[in-house]
């Protein structure tokens, strides 16, 4: 017998709805002109744009290491080790496309970085659902997006509106800031989703200041290489929260127990606000809206 959809799997729905009608019919976003002058353009070894080639070792280092505690560990319930293995071996395509796109930047490498990047995101936005929501809210998810990632990114690649891929990315955001306001659901890892949302703050942060960081430092290290190292950093929620000696949540956190959590989740969302100011200030400044 199928189980109704909860109340939360129904907003779900509604809010994907929303996206997909925002994506579709919303004013039309073109990529700013000078999208691939990144401000380190140093060699090294041979290797053209050396720091922001290298720097994407982190995301391959938390993706192998994720898969192999998967594998020994023969961790979670199957939905969980289904996306979690998704995430993993996204953030490792990710190292490897990232890498090619930043080797000698242009709109077709771009293609395969935002490619990479997506079954990274389909992993962890699934992954954030079924800890939070349901198995099957978390395995939509990921169909959900690896079917919009590529559609958005054809869309990019064939008209050059990017608002369908800006609103994947931002709705997806939006997402995982809601889902970590949410208990984790029973027999879950109880993922810090928080951190993730830090995470990701901080770098996108970063990847809007890549000229003014070099400038900063001196010509040490970019915006952009540091935002790769960071947002690798996502990683780690996950790894910290399938460690085998954690044991599982039982279920929703009393109203009390969630109290003293009231101050970390204020702090969150101004970051996350920030982040979404600053990155709405650079989209106006840097992204033509066209009629
Ligand atoms: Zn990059």
């Amino acid at each position: 017998m199928k189980t109704p959809l909860s109340s939360l799997e129904t907003r779900l729905l509604l809010a994907c709805a929303s996206a997909l009608l925002i994506a579709c019919l919303g004013p039309a976003v073109a990529q700013y002109d000078h999208y691939h002058a990144f401000a380190d353009q140093r060699v090294w070894w041979g290797i053209p744009h050396a720091m922001d080639v290298l720097s994407n070792i982190p995301f391959a280092v938390g993706g192998i290491w994720g898969l192999v505690q998967l594998w020994r560990h023969r961790l979670a319930r199957s939905a969980q080790r289904y996306l979690s293995a998704l995430f993993f071996l996204g953030l490792v395509v990710t190292a490897l496309c990232s890498s090619v796109y930043h080797w000698q930047p242009g709109d077709g490498g771009l293609v395969f970085d935002r490619l990479g990047i997506v079954l990274a995101f389909a992993g962890l936005l699934g992954l954030a659902l079924a800890d939070r929501v349901s198995d099957r809210a978390g395995l939509a998810m990921m169909a959900v997006v690896l079917v919009c990632g590529p559609y958005a990114v054809g869309v990019w690649v064939f008209s050059g509106n990017l608002l369908p891929w800006a609103v994947l990315q931002g709705g997806g955001m939006l997402l995982l800031l809601c889902l970590a306001w949410c208990p984790p659901a029973a027999e879950t890892w109880g993922i810090r989703l928080g951190t993730v949302i830090v995470v990701y703050s901080l770098a996108k942060l970063l990847e809007l200041g890549d000229h003014s960081v070099f400038a900063w430092t001196g010509g040490w290290v970019s915006g952009h290489s540091l935002k790769h190292a960071l947002a690798a950093l996502a990683a780690w929620p996950v790894l910290v929260a399938m460690r085998p000696q954690k044991p599982v949540h039982n279920g929703p956190r009393s109203r009390r127990a969630a109290l003293p959590a009231l101050a970390w989740r204020i702090t969150l969302f101004a970051i996350f606000s920030i982040a979404a100011c600053a990155n709405r200030m650079c989209a106006t400044a840097l992204f033509g809206i066209r009629k």
